[in-house]
């Protein structure tokens, strides 16, 4: 149970060099192995679980950006409307507008990501393509005024199969690209955040701008 440094230190060195930001995913894992990394220098760390998440950030230091990466309730978006500096898988307009209520209640802006469903897997969350693209292009996002969507979030199918994982980060590229020029678009929607600790390397390589790496950092998640 601690903080694999060698690994630590060659995959932020590669990220820098390519430009990509790193989330640590530190779901689970006790508050000093993410302490231990803080001390490593890194700040944004990743979060699944709401209750999770607002206990640890009262015990960590205050300059720790947390990303929300989890599937998130309406009911459970004020716990970390005080603090949470990006919340990275957004899947519904009703979400976004409530993420939007507590945002204004705080007197912030919270930053968020749309969650797209690209995989095959039933179980993932997020938008569709139709679905994505239908919100995007109406009105109903220019309301929230406590919101900012600062790019698309996504997950690949667990699988063996190169081509097909591949194919999925290209497509997500491909929506990425769709949505930067649509109405939602701007110089603030800038982050594709597509790669985890199994297949980062080819993500990037098909233009993720952040990764989620939780398992090559920390070591095998066990419940
Ligand atoms: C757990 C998790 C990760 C990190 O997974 P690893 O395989 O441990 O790197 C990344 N993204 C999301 C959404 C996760 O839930």
């Amino acid at each position: 149970m601690a903080v694999n440094t060698q690994q630590y230190l060659s995959i932020t060195a590669e990220l820098k060099k390519k430009n990509v930001a790193l989330v640590a995913v530190s779901k689970i894992k006790p508050v000093e192995d993410i302490l231990e990394m803080y001390q490593l220098g890194q700040r944004d760390f990743g979060e699944n679980y709401v209750q999770e998440l607002a206990d640890k950030q009262t015990r960590l230091p205050a300059d720790i950006r947390w990303h929300f990466i989890g599937h998130l309730q309406g009911n459970k978006v004020k716990y970390i409307a005080p603090f949470v500096h990006l919340i990275q898988g957004v899947d519904s307009f009703k979400l976004l507008a409530e993420i939007n209520k507590q945002a204004q209640k705080n007197n912030r802006v919270i930053d968020c990501l749309l969650q797209v469903h690209v995989a095959e897997e039933e179980t993932k969350f997020g938008f569709d393509e139709g679905e994505l693209l239908e919100l995007v292009q109406s009105e109903q996002l220019t309301s929230l005024k406590h919101i900012r969507i600062t790019g698309l979030m996504g997950m690949a199918s667990f699988s063996d199969d190169e081509n097909k994982v591949r194919s999925e980060f290209r497509k997500l590229k491909q929506l990425f690209d769709t949505v930067a020029a649509s109405p939602v678009g701007g110089p603030a929607f800038t982050i594709l955040s597509m790669g985890m600790s199994g297949d980062y390397e080819m993500a990037i390589e098909e233009g993720s701008t952040l990764v989620r790496i939780g398992s090559l950092l920390f070591g095998a998640r066990i419940r």
